[in-house]
C-alpha cells in the first residue's frame, strides 16, 4: 500500500518558513491564520504539485482526492457547499510563488458561481441582485481570460458598451439588470472563443482554474519577469484556494492595500489605498481612483483601528516592513495577504536604520537588509534644485529617481527605441503585466491612473526604475500617440522629465546633480549635521560594514583626479593604474617614433622623451594616494592600438602619392602597421610579451615609477608603488622582467626608503594553473578577471555579448553574463587554485582582483570566500564594494 504524497495543506498546517513548498502567499496566509488574524479559511496546493503537473502535463496521482478532502473540510467549516444553488460557497484560486511576482500569474475570484448559484448568492446577501450579478460577470471575465485565453479586451469592450448604453462612465451606475445583460454578453464572447458554454459545474471550474494557475508559471510575461529579477525558472507556483469574502457588497464594504511604512521613503506612517464597494483586483488595476487609506478612518473607524493594530502586530512579528491586502465585508475586516514588502533603495536603508533604533534587529541584520545594487541606485544623479522648469503635472512619486527621455506609448516602441540607444519614458494610463518589456527598456514610467500600489508603482519599485503614477492631469491617447496636459500636446518622441520622488512631471530635459548620498560620500554632507534620514542611515550602515569587512577595497584609477575622488569614496589604495592612456594625445607622436625606430639611438631618444611625462603622471597619483598602495600595470595593449588604422593610412598614402607629395614618413608608418597587423591582437603581441620584445620599454616605465616614488617621498609624502606585469603565463617571463626591474629600482631608490613591490596579474589560465611557480617570483597577484574570463571561455568580450549571449541566457547556460558576475564554477575555480597554490608557495603573497568583477556584489562575496586581501573597482563602485564586503563578513 502506498501512502499518497502530501500535496495539499490546510492554512493551519503551514507557516512562514515554508515558502519553497507553499509559496510566499500561502506560507504567509498560514502564518497569519496561526497568529489568530481573521483570514478566510482555505487550503494550499504545493509547488511540488505544480512542478509535477508542468513536467508531465497531468495532475499528479492523489492530488484530485486530496483536493476533494480539503474542499469537504472547508465546506463543513463554512457551512456551505461549493456552488450550492441555495447558499453557495465561493472561492478564489490564487497563484503564489516563493518570490512575489506582482500581477505576473493568475488569480480567479468567485469560483463556484453559475446560473443557479448566482440566485443563491443574491439571497445570501439579503436579496442583493446587483452584487450577485456583478460577481458572476467578474468570474466569467477572469475565468475566460486566464483559464481559456479569451482576449480580455472583448470583455472590456462589452463593459464599456453597457456603460455607454447607460450613459455613464462609472461601473457602479450599472444596476442588476444591466449586469445580468452583461453576463449574457460575456457568455456569448466565451462561446465564440472557446467553442463551448461557460462551465456550470463548480468542481470543474475549480479544477480548470487550478490548472490555469499551474500553467501561468510559464506564461511569457512571468518568464520575462523571472529573468529580469533573476528568479530561478524551476520553482513552480503554489495555488491558494480561499473562501471568498466580498468587498463589493455596498458602501460599507471595500478593499484595500496597506504598507506598514512608506515603501518609497521608509518614513513611518500609514500608507495605502482604499476603494469602497469593490473587489480585490480593482485597487491594483487602477480601474477607479482609490482614496488614501487614512480616509477609511471616517468611513469605518472600527475596521480602521483594527487594521492598524494588525499592521503593528505583523511588523513586530516579521521584524520588517509588511504589505497587506485586506477586504472589508459589511464592516468586518478580513486579511487576504501579507508579505515582507518590496521597497525602494532609499526606504531599504532608512527602514533598516529605524528597525535597529526600535530594537527589532541588530546592525549585522541591518547589513543583510540592504545591498550594493540598492546603494548603487542611490548614487544616481537627481534633478537640480535650481532649475527653472515648471511642472506641468503632479502625480504620485511612486519610485524615486530622475528620468528624462523621449515619450513612447507602447511597450513595443519603448523596446525599439531603447535598442537604438535612446532614453525613453513609457507613458500609459496604467500599466499591466503585458507592458513588462517596455518597462524594462524605459528610463522611467509615467501613468495617469493608479496609486502607490498600482501595477506600475509596484513593478517599477521592484526594478529600481523611476516611476510617477496617477498623474491625472495628463490625458493619454495611446492610439493617437500623444498626451495632453495643461493645454499642451506632447507627441511620441518629445522629451519629458519625471521626478519619482516628488511626482512632478516636466516638459523638456531637466538638468541633474549628484544625489545626496554621493554628496555624503564626497564629504560635502556631514552625516551628523544632516537632517536627512537617508544620509544618516547610509552613514551608519556603511560604518558598520567597514568595521566588519575583511576585504580591503581599492580603486581602478589612471589619473590624480580619479584617485582623489575614489579616496573620498573610501578607497584604500589603487588596485589598477593603467599606463596606456599615458601614451595617447600629444604623446602619440613619441610613441609612433618609438615603434618605428630603426636604430637603438632612435628608440632610446623617444623613450627618454616619454620618461619625464610618465614620471609626472605617477607623481600626481602617488601624491593623491599618500600612504596608500598604488598598483601600476606596465603597458598592456597591442602596440598597433597606438597607431592609425591600416585602411585610413593606406588611403592617405595613396592620395598623397597621387598629388606627388613626399610620403616617405607615411610609407614607413604604413609598413610598420602592416608588419604589426595581427589576426587576433588580444592573443598576440601585448602585455609582458611587449616588454620582452621591445628593449627599454618596461625599463623606462619602471624607472618613471621609481623616480616618481622617490620624488614624492622626498617631498614628505609616502609612496607605496606596486609594479604589476600583465599577461604572464610562465614564471620565466616574470623572472626576466623582474631581474631588469630590480636593477633599475635599486639604482633609483638608493637610500630614500622607498619600497617597490613587483607582482603579476593572473589573467592567463596557465598562470592560474602554475601559480605555485609564479608566486616564487611575485610579491603579489592581482586577478585580471576580465581577461581570465575571456581566455577561460575562449570568447572575446567585445564581440560576443550582442552576438549570442541572449541565446545563452535564454537557454540558461548562463544565469548572467560571466563578464558581469564571476563564473564561480569555471573562472572562479582558477582563482581559487591560484590563490591556494600561490599562498602555499609564498604565505605573505598579497592577493587582489582588478577586473570589473571587483565592483559586482555577488563576485565580491566570492572573493571574500576565497580569502583575497582586496578587490579593486571603478571609483563609483567603491562604496558598493565596501558595503558588499561587509555583508559578506556578517
Ligand atoms: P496577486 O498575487 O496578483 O496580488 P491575489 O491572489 O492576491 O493576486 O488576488 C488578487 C486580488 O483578489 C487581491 O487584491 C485580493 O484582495 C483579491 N482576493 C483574492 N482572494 C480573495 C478572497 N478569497 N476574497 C476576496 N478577495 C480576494
Ligand atoms: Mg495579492
Ligand atoms: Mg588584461
Amino acid at each position: 500500500e502506498t501512502v499518497d504524497h502530501k500535496y495539499v495543506y490546510d492554512f493551519a498546517e503551514g507557516n512562514k518558513d515554508l515558502k519553497d513548498l507553499l509559496g510566499g502567499k500561502g506560507a504567509n496566509l498560514a502564518e497569519m491564520t496561526n497568529l489568530g488574524l481573521p483570514v478566510p479559511p482555505g487550503f494550499i496546493i504545493t509547488t511540488e504539485a505544480c512542478k509535477a503537473y508542468l513536467a508531465t502535463g497531468e495532475e499528479p496521482a492523489g492530488l484530485a482526492g486530496q483536493i476533494a478532502t480539503h474542499l469537504e473540510a472547508l465546506e463543513r467549516e463554512m457551512g456551505r457547499r461549493l456552488g450550492d444553488p441555495d447558499d453557495p460557497l465561493l472561492v478564489s484560486v490564487r497563484s503564489g510563488a516563493k518570490f512575489s511576482m506582482p500581477g505576473m500569474m493568475e488569480t480567479v475570484l468567485n469560483v463556484g458561481l453559475n446560473d443557479r448559484s448566482v440566485v443563491g448568492l443574491s439571497a445570501q446577501a439579503g436579496g442583493n441582485d446587483r452584487f450577485a450579478w456583478d460577481s458572476y460577470r467578474r468570474l466569467i471575465q477572469m475565468f475566460g481570460k486566464t483559464v481559456c485565453e479569451v482576449p480580455g479586451e472583448e470583455f472590456e469592450h462589452a463593459l464599456d458598451e453597457a456603460k455607454r448604453a447607460k450613459g455613464t462612465t462609472n461601473d457602479l451606475d450599472l444596476d442588476a439588470d444591466d449586469l445580468r445583460g452583461l453576463v449574457d454578453a460575456y457568455k456569448k464572447i466565451f462561446v465564440k472563443h472557446t467553442g463551448r458554454e461557460f462551465p456550470q459545474e463548480p468542481r470543474e471550474q475549480l479544477d480548470l482554474a487550478i490548472r490555469a494557475v499551474f500553467e501561468s508559471w510559464n506564461a511569457e510575461r512571468a518568464v520575462v519577469y523571472r529573468r529580469q529579477e533573476r528568479i530561478p525558472a524551476d520553482l513552480g507556483t503554489a495555488v491558494n484556494v480561499v473562501s471568498m469574502v466580498f468587498g463589493n457588497l455596498g458602501p460599507d464594504s471595500g478593499t484595500g492595500v496597506a504598507f506598514t511604512r512608506d515603501p518609497g521613503s521608509g518614513a513611518q506612517g500609514i500608507y495605502g489605498d482604499y476603494l469602497a464597494n469593490a473587489q480585490g483586483e480593482d485597487v491594483v488595476a487602477g480601474i477607479r481612483n482609490t482614496v488614501p487609506l487614512q480616509e477609511l478612518e471616517q468611513l469605518d473607524k472600527k475596521s480602521y483601528d483594527e487594521l492598524l493594530a494588525f499592521m503593528a502586530r505583523l511588523e513586530g512579528h516579521y521584524k520588517d516592513l509588511c504589505d497587506i491586502e485586506f477586504t472589508i465585508e459589511r464592516g468586518k475586516l478580513w486579511m487576504l495577504q501579507t508579505r515582507v514588502g518590496k521597497r525602494t533603495a532609499a526606504a531599504a536603508f532608512v527602514i533598516a536604520g529605524q528597525l535597529v533604533d526600535e530594537g527589532l534587529i541588530d546592525l549585522d541584520e541591518a547589513l543583510h537588509r540592504v545591498n550594493g545594487a540598492q546603494l548603487a541606485q542611490l548614487m544616481f544623479p537627481r534633478f537640480r534644485l535650481d532649475h527653472e522648469f515648471q511642472p506641468v503635472a503632479k502625480g504620485i512619486g511612486a519610485s524615486p529617481g530622475a528620468a528624462s527621455g523621449k515619450v513612447v506609448f507602447t511597450s513595443a516602441r519603448a523596446v525599439e527605441l531603447a535598442a537604438e540607444g535612446e532614453s525613453v519614458i513609457l507613458v500609459r494610463r496604467e500599466t499591466n503585466p503585458d507592458d513588462l518589456n517596455g518597462m524594462i527598456a524605459a528610463q522611467g514610467i509615467l501613468t495617469s491612473r493608479g496609486g502607490k500600489t498600482s501595477h506600475a508603482a509596484v513593478v517599477a519599485r521592484g526594478m529600481g526604475k523611476t516611476c510617477v503614477s496617477g498623474a491625472d492631469e495628463i490625458d493619454v491617447n495611446v492610439p493617437a500617440k500623444r498626451f495632453t496636459v495643461a493645454g499642451q500636446t506632447v507627441n511620441e518622441g518629445d522629451i519629458v522629465s519625471i521626478d519619482g520622488t516628488t511626482g512632478k512631471v516636466y516638459l523638456g530635459e531637466v538638468p541633474v546633480m549628484p544625489s545626496e548620498v554621493v554628496q555624503y560620500f564626497e564629504g560635502s554632507l556631514e552625516p551628523e549635521h544632516v537632517d536627512n534620514p537617508l544620509v544618516r542611515a547610509v552613514h551608519r550602515i556603511m560604518t558598520h560594514a567597514d568595521g566588519k569587512r575583511r576585504l580591503a577595497v581599492r580603486t581602478n584609477a589612471d589619473t590624480g583626479a580619479d584617485a582623489a575622488r575614489a579616496r573620498r569614496f573610501g578607497a584604500q589604495g589603487i588596485g589598477l593604474c593603467r599606463t596606456e592612456h599615458m601614451f595617447l594625445g600629444d604623446r602619440r607622436e613619441l610613441v609612433e617614433r618609438l615603434i618605428l625606430a630603426r636604430t637603438d639611438d632612435e628608440r632610446d631618444s623617444s623613450l627618454a622623451a616619454l620618461l619625464p611625462l610618465q614620471r609626472d603622471d605617477f607623481v600626481e597619483i602617488f601624491r593623491e594616494m599618500d600612504g596608500l598602495p598604488v598598483t601600476v600595470r606596465l603597458i598592456d595593449p597591442p602596440l598597433h592600438e597606438f597607431l592609425p588604422p591600416l585602411e585610413q593610412l593606406a588611403v592617405n598614402v595613396a592620395v598623397a602619392q597621387e598629388r606627388g607629395e613626399d610620403v616617405a614618413k607615411e610609407e614607413a608608418l604604413l609598413a610598420a602597421v602592416r608588419r604589426m597587423h595581427e589576426e587576433n591582437p588580444m592573443l598576440g603581441l601585448r602585455g609582458v610579451r611587449l616588454g620582452l620584445v621591445i628593449p627599454g620599454l618596461f625599463a623606462m616605465q619602471v624607472r618613471a615609477i621609481a623616480e616618481a616614488a622617490v620624488a614624492v617621498t622626498r617631498a614628505g609624502a609616502v609612496a607605496k608603488p606596486e609594479i604589476m606585469v600583465p599577461l604572464v603565463g610562465a614564471v620565466q617571463e616574470l623572472e626576466t622582467v623582474r631581474a631588469e626591474a630590480e636593477k633599475i629600482i635599486a639604482e633609483v631608490v638608493g637610500d630614500s626608503g622607498v619600497e617597490v613591490l613587483i607582482g603579476t596579474m593572473i589573467e592567463v589560465p596557465r598562470a592560474a594553473l602554475t601559480a605555485g611557480q609564479i608566486a616564487e617570483a611575485a610579491q603579489f597577484f592581482s586577478f585580471g578577471t576580465n581577461d581570465l574570463t575571456q581566455m577561460a571561455w575562449g570568447f572575446s568580450r567585445d564581440d560576443v555579448e550582442g552576438a549570442f549571449f541572449w541565446r545563452y541566457l535564454e537557454l540558461g547556460i548562463f544565469g548572467i553574463s560571466p563578464f558581469e558576475s564571476i563564473d564561480r564554477d569555471g573562472v572562479g575555480r582558477l582563482v581559487r587554485i591560484a590563490a591556494e597554490e600561490g599562498r602555499a608557495a609564498r604565505p605573505e603573497l598579497k592577493l587582489g582582483v582588478c577586473g570589473e568583477h571587483g565592483g559586482d556584489p555577488d563576485s565580491v562575496h566570492f572573493f571574500h570566500e576565497v580569502g583575497l586581501d582586496y578587490v579593486s573597482c571603478s571609483p563609483f563602485r567603491v562604496p558598493v564594494a565596501r558595503l558588499e564586503a561587509g555583508r559578506a563578513a556578517v
